[in-house]
């Protein structure tokens, strides 16, 4: 009769592991855009440039 603990354990693991989820995507997210903003490619910095204007981000 010990069948019944495993499912309310398994659910508290995934709720503990959605901070570390949200800090590991907003890491990658925030690495890709520094990566574009100040890449010495001019044609990757001019996407990510025409990108933020598409998206109604204040830049100049
Ligand atoms: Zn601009």
């Amino acid at each position: 009769m010990t069948t019944s603990t495993l499912a309310p354990v398994a659910t508290g693991t995934r709720a503990a592991e959605r901070p570390v989820a949200v800090a590991i995507a907003a890491f990658l997210g925030l690495g890709l855009l520094f990566m574009a903003g100040f890449s010495p490619a001019i044609a990757l910095h001019n996407a990510a440039h025409d990108f933020r204007h598409t998206q109604n981000f204040p830049c100049h």
